[in-house]
């Protein structure tokens, strides 16, 4: 059955940039807000210890140094206090980096993947048609849709697969109009959602934390969940760098649906300031 091994949940902040609200949501301030980079760190009591992206790293400061990356830096600063860093958080819950066995990738921009060099060890698995959108860009061509290759080991595609070769299950009616989901791990705990838009093509994650409540890792399918309680989008300024305003339009929609439902589940975007807040920062669930 979907669902039936709860899984330990963590939400971990590694690093933020800032940037006006109204970037985030349609019709709000001029003041800069903070966005987060959220990381999920989650155990599986058989496949242990995985995370959903890396957030920023130290190696996007060296992947900026040059230009023309550099101008990536320039628009958008980025704070990494020391205790913030991916590392040194799992450090002080004891776990090592190589005992990280599998990354999801919700999508190759550098605010999710910059410390994916970090694990020596893990596995991979991202879309397979956001893998081909990156494989398709020159350099310049990559550096505007924010993808820094040298943020990828250099075994990166030995080590990855991708959602697409999992099979596909029925997602439960209150999910609803989220329909199918990849099942990641093949027992069903954990489900991959395609949420296009914001690139070709991204990894949502679904499942069940041991605190029994459901959550939904949406990446930037939506960057403030107040926008997905009063229908607001993102600025059209931020539509014009996404991958394709159709595909963003239908998964916000999708999403709106889902969070206006019944019973939906905690909807966790990887930048919104408000759901961190909310959930009083991390939870320290895991290994605490
Ligand atoms: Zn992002």
């Amino acid at each position: 059955m979907l669902f039936s091994i709860p899984l330990k949940f963590d939400l971990l902040k590694v690093g933020s940039c800032q940037h006006p609200e109204c970037v985030a949501l349609r019709g709000g301030s001029r003041r800069a807000i903070d966005f987060p980079a959220l990381v999920g760190l989650i155990e599986h009591p058989q496949y242990g210890l995985l995370l959903y992206d890396t957030g920023y790293s130290k190696r996007f400061q060296s992947a900026t140094r040059r230009f023309p990356e550099c101008l990536y830096r320039v628009i958008t600063p980025v704070n990494l206090p020391p205790e913030q860093e991916l590392l040194a958080q799992l450090e002080s819950r004891g776990i090592a980096p190589k005992d990280i066995d599998t990354i999801f990738i919700s999508h190759f921009h550098a605010d999710h993947v910059a410390g994916l060099r970090d694990f020596p060890a893990a596995r991979f698995v991202a879309t397979g048609a956001e893998h081909r959108l990156c494989g398709k860009l020159g350099r310049l061509g990559r550096l505007r849709r924010a993808y820094l290759n040298d943020l990828l080991p250099g075994d990166f595609e030995a080590r990855l697969s991708f959602a697409e070769q999992a099979p596909v299950l029925p997602m439960p009616a209150e999910w609803e109009p989220f329909r199918e989901g990849r099942d990641l791990l093949g027992d069903a705990s954990l489900m991959g959602a395609d949420l296009p838009g914001h690139t070709a093509s991204q990894l949502g994650l679904a499942f069940r934390t041991v605190e029994d409540g459901t959550v939904f890792l949406v990446g930037d399918a939506c960057w403030k969940i107040e926008g997905l309680e009063g229908n607001a989008p993102p600025s059209r300024l931020a539509y014009a760098l996404f991958h394709n305003r159709r595909d963003y339009n239908d998964t916000f929609g999708r999403l709106r649906a889902l969070h206006s439902s019944a019973r939906p589940p905690e909807i966790i975007p990887s930048h919104c300031s408000t759901t961190w807040t909310r959930r009083g920062g991390t939870r320290r669930i895991l290994r605490a």
